[in-house]
C-alpha cells in the first residue's frame, strides 16, 4: 500500500492536467500517473538529439483560440510562463501558379483574398461569418464548455429560438453539401473542406453542415506557444503543484480498483497500489479504461462491448517531415506577394475539390494518397528561440493511412523514403531548399504516434471519430457519455469525451465540474451557460 489521494488521473494529456489543475485548486490532494517520461501527451516540443539546440513539436502546433479557453484564464497560466501568439497572416493554401488563397485573423483581408478566386463566393464568405459569429458566440462555444446535454432536449431547446433553428437547418447538411450548395469555386472549395477536415469531420455525413461556416465565423484563428508547445504543459504543471497537486511520471498503471462497486484506486505494472477516496479519472481511451484496465466483473458485458466498439478515424492519421534548417523556406510565390514567407500555416499541393474523394478512396485501400496535400509551418520565423541562433526549423504533415499496404509496420520499412518524397515537393513551392541548407530531417508516422501515446489508437490522434453516435451526449459511447462511467467514482476526461480531440482542453475542463458537482465542492470558477434563449 502506497499512499493515498482524494483522486487520481491517469494520463497527463493536456486535459487531464487542466482537470487536475481545477481539483487541486478546489483543495483536494490529487495525483496523475503518466506511462511516458514527459508529461503533456500532444503537447510535446522535443530536442533533436542529433541536432542539439532545434526543438520540433512533433504532436500538435496549431492551437486554435487558445487564450480565450476558460481554463487558460482561470489556471492563470500566463503567470506560469505559456505565452501565446496569433500571427494575422494565419494560413496560406500556396497554389503551384503561385496564386494563393489567404486566410487572415481581420476577416476583411481573408474576403478580399476569396474574391481574387470568385466575387460571389467572397459574398457568401461574409454573409456566413455575419449568420455564423452569433451562433458560434451564443451557442457553440458555450456549449463546448459544459457537459453535452441529450439530443432530444438539444433538439427542442435550439428549435425555441431563431438562431437555434438556423444552427439546426445549416448542421442538417453534410460539410459536403454546405460547401458544394454555397461556393462555386473549385480552390475555395477544397481550402473550406481541408479546414473541415482538421476537424476529422467525416466529409459526407449529414448532421456536420454547420462545421465550416463556424470554423470561418470564429473570431479567433490559429495560435502558437512561445518555447514551443511543451510550454503549455509546463504552465500547466507549474499551476498544479503550486495548489498541491502531484504528478509522477515513467509509472504504467495496469489496473484500476474497484472496491464494494466503487473506483477506489489504481495498481501499477511495478505491483504498487495508489488508493484515492473520491475519484479516479482516466484521460486515456474507452478501451484502454474499460477493457485493459478494469476487471470484468466491475462493468456489465453491455459496458464492455460499447467502449469495445468505440471507432477511431480511419482519415485522422498524420505523417511528419519535421527539419532543422540554414534558412527557413522561401516561397517562389513570395517573389509576387512577399508575405507569403511570413504565413503561420501553409497548405501545399491543394488546388481541386476533388482531391478529397481521392485521398478518401487511398485511406480506404490502406495506399499513400498519390495526390499529395500537405502543411505546416516555419515556427521559427515567430519564436527563433526554438532554434540555435539564425537557423530554422519547419514541418509539414500529411495525412496518411494508419495500415499501410495492410500493415502499420510497414511505416517502419517506407517512412524514411516517403519523408524524401515530401522534401522534394515541398522544394517545387520553396526551391531554397536543397540539401545545402537542410541540416537534419526527422520522420513521425502514425504508428509511430501510436507507439508514443497509446491512446491515440491506430494513429487517430483526435482519439476517436466523431460521427453521429460518438458525439456529444454519446461520447464516447451512450451510458458514459457526461464525464461520467456506469463505475461509481470513475470519470472520463481526455479526448474521447465532448467537445472531442484537439487542444481546447474543454474535455477536462468540463470533467473538472461534473467531479466537483459529484464531490459537492465549491465552484470556484464560472462555467458558462447553455444558452436556452
Ligand atoms: C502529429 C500530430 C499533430 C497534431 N496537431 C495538432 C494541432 O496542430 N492542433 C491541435 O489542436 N491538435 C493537434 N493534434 C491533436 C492533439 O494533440 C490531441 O487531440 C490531444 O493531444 C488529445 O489530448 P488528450 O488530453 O486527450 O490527451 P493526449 O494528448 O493524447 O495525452 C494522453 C496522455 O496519456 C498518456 N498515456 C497513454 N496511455 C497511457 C497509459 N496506459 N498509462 C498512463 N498514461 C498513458 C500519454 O503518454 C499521454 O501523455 C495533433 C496530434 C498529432 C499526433
Amino acid at each position: 500500500m502506497h499512499d493515498q489521494y482524494d483522486g487520481i488521473v491517469l494520463g497527463t494529456g493536456h486535459n487531464a492536467l487542466v482537470l487536475l489543475a481545477y481539483l487541486a485548486r478546489s483543495g483536494l490532494r490529487v495525483l496523475a500517473v503518466e506511462r511516458s517520461d514527459v508529461i503533456g501527451g500532444g503537447l510535446a516540443t522535443e530536442e533533436n538529439p542529433r541536432s542539439p539546440g532545434f526543438f520540433h513539436n512533433t504532436h500538435s502546433f496549431f492551437h486554435r483560440a487558445l487564450t480565450v479557453m476558460p481554463w487558460y484564464r482561470d489556471l492563470e497560466l500566463e503567470r506560469h510562463g505559456a505565452k501565446y501568439i496569433e500571427p494575422d497572416f494565419n494560413v496560406a493554401l500556396i497554389l503551384p501558379d503561385g496564386r494563393a488563397l489567404e486566410w487572415w485573423t481581420a476577416s476583411e483581408k481573408t474576403i478580399d483574398s476569396f474574391a481574387e478566386f470568385s466575387k460571389k463566393d467572397a459574398e457568401r464568405l461574409r454573409y456566413w461569418i455575419d449568420e455564423f459569429r452569433p451562433i458560434v458566440e451564443r451557442v457553440l462555444r458555450p456549449e463546448a464548455q459544459s457537459a453535452p446535454i441529450s439530443p432530444r432536449l438539444r433538439g427542442q431547446l435550439l428549435a425555441r429560438s431563431p438562431l437555434g433553428r438556423k444552427l439546426l437547418d445549416v448542421a442538417a447538411r453534410s460539410p459536403l453539401e454546405f460547401v458544394e450548395q454555397e461556393f462555386e469555386h473549385d480552390v475555395i472549395r477544397a481550402g473550406l473542406l481541408f479546414f473541415n477536415g482538421l476537424r476529422e469531420i467525416d466529409l459526407r455525413l449529414k448532421g456536420f453542415g454547420h462545421s465550416i461556416p463556424a470554423l470561418l465565423a470564429g473570431k479567433h484563428m490559429a495560435q502558437m506557444c512561445l518555447g514551443g508547445s511543451a510550454r503549455l504543459a509546463q504552465a500547466l504543471a507549474d499551476d498544479i503543484r503550486e495548489h498541491g497537486g502531484e504528478i509522477r511520471t515513467h509509472l504504467e498503471p495496469a489496473s484500476i480498483l474497484v472496491r464494494r462497486g466503487k473506483a477506489a484506486g489504481i495498481e501499477l505494472t511495478n505491483g504498487e497500489r495508489i488508493m484515492a477516496k473520491a475519484f479516479v479519472a482516466s484521460g486515456l481511451n474507452p478501451q484502454q479504461t474499460f477493457i485493459q484496465m478494469l476487471d470484468a466483473k466491475a462493468t456489465t458485458s453491455r459496458v464492455r462491448n460499447r467502449a469495445e466498439a468505440f471507432q477511431y478515424n480511419l482519415l485522422a492519421p498524420l505523417f511528419a517531415l519535421n527539419l532543422a534548417l540554414h534558412e527557413p523556406p522561401r516561397y517562389k510565390a513570395a517573389e509576387r506577394r512577399p508575405e507569403l514567407n511570413n504565413a503561420l500555416m501553409v497548405i501545399l499541393g491543394l488546388e481541386r475539390f476533388a482531391q478529397f474523394h481521392e485521398i478518401v478512396a487511398a485511406h480506404e485501400a490502406g495506399e499513400i494518397p498519390a495526390t499529395k496535400v500537405m502543411w505546416g509551418a516555419c515556427p521559427t520565423l515567430f519564436d527563433p528561440g526554438q532554434a540555435p541562433p539564425g537557423k530554422h526549423t519547419a514541418f509539414m504533415w500529411e495525412k496518411v493511412p494508419y495500415s499501410l499496404r495492410g500493415s502499420p509496420q510497414n511505416w517502419d520499412i517506407e517512412k524514411g523514403g516517403h519523408g524524401q518524397t515530401l522534401l522534394r515537393l515541398w522544394s517545387q513551392f520553396a526551391p531554397n531548399l536543397s540539401p545545402d541548407i537542410v541540416i537534419d530531417s526527422f520522420t513521425r508516422s502514425p504508428l509511430d504516434t501510436e507507439r508514443r501515446l497509446p491512446n491515440m489508437r491506430s494513429g487517430d490522434l483526435l482519439v476517436g471519430s466523431l460521427g453521429n453516435d460518438q458525439v456529444g451526449y454519446n461520447r464516447p459511447f451512450a451510458g458514459a457519455g457526461q464525464y461520467r462511467t456506469p463505475v461509481r467514482g470513475l470519470y472520463l476526461c481526455g479526448a474521447s469525451t465532448h467537445p472531442g480531440g484537439n487542444i481546447t482542453g474543454l474535455c477536462g475542463y468540463n470533467a473538472a465540474s461534473a467531479i466537483a458537482a459529484d464531490l459537492e465542492l465549491p465552484i470556484w470558477w464560472n462555467p458558462p451557460q447553455f444558452d436556452k434563449e
